[in-house]
């Protein structure tokens, strides 16, 4: 894949019309709304879309995007890497009533006043769809795996109870 720069914002209609295809980049710094949720890990975020027009003539706007950021995880609360991946296939409605019409297999993409939308932006919404909930280690990767969590528990109950020690001494 190569290291272009993408345009941020982009007019699907006309891109579907000349077939364009995009692979390049943003940079991962750039999405702050991104990173109030994660670590940065990468420079870049990978990124190829595809503009296309279907059968019925409808604008689709399909691709995937990928970077790699660290995450905190729930269970030991230290960072862990995570590869971010999606892929989406959008196609865009000028207006609601037009946004009806898209069948239900594409997500609908609302473009702006010029018929454009923010790639950018849009990228880093679906990256944030796919940051888990509850994020967390691997079971074998974690420092606080099941075992030690649980095993100590019951030896803090085996432990004497000082009062009873104390009755002994009466
Ligand atoms: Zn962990």
């Amino acid at each position: 894949m190569q290291n272009l720069k993408l345009p941020i914002t982009i007019n699907p209609t006309r891109s579907a019309q000349r077939r364009l295809v995009c692979d390049g980049i943003f940079k991962l710094s750039e999405m702050t709304r991104l990173l109030a949720a994660s670590e940065k890990r990468s420079e870049h975020v990978q990124v190829s879309v595809k503009f296309d027009v279907d059968e019925r003539g409808l604008t689709v706007m399909s691709g995937t995007a990928s970077t790699l950021v660290a995450l905190t995880c729930q269970r030991c609360n230290e960072f862990f890497d995570h590869k971010l991946e999606v892929d989406f296939t959008f196609s865009p409605a000028k207006n609601a009533e037009a946004a009806e019409k898209i069948p239900s297999y594409y997500d609908v993409l609302e473009l702006n006043n010029d018929g454009e939308v923010n790639l950018r932006e849009l990228v880093e919404e679906e990256l944030i769809l796919v940051i888990p909930l509850i994020p967390r280690h691997e079971i074998e990767d974690c420092s606080a795996t099941a075992d030690s969590v649980w095993g100590e528990l019951p030896t803090e109950l085996d432990k004497p109870n000082p009062f009873d020690a104390l009755k002994q001494l009466k």
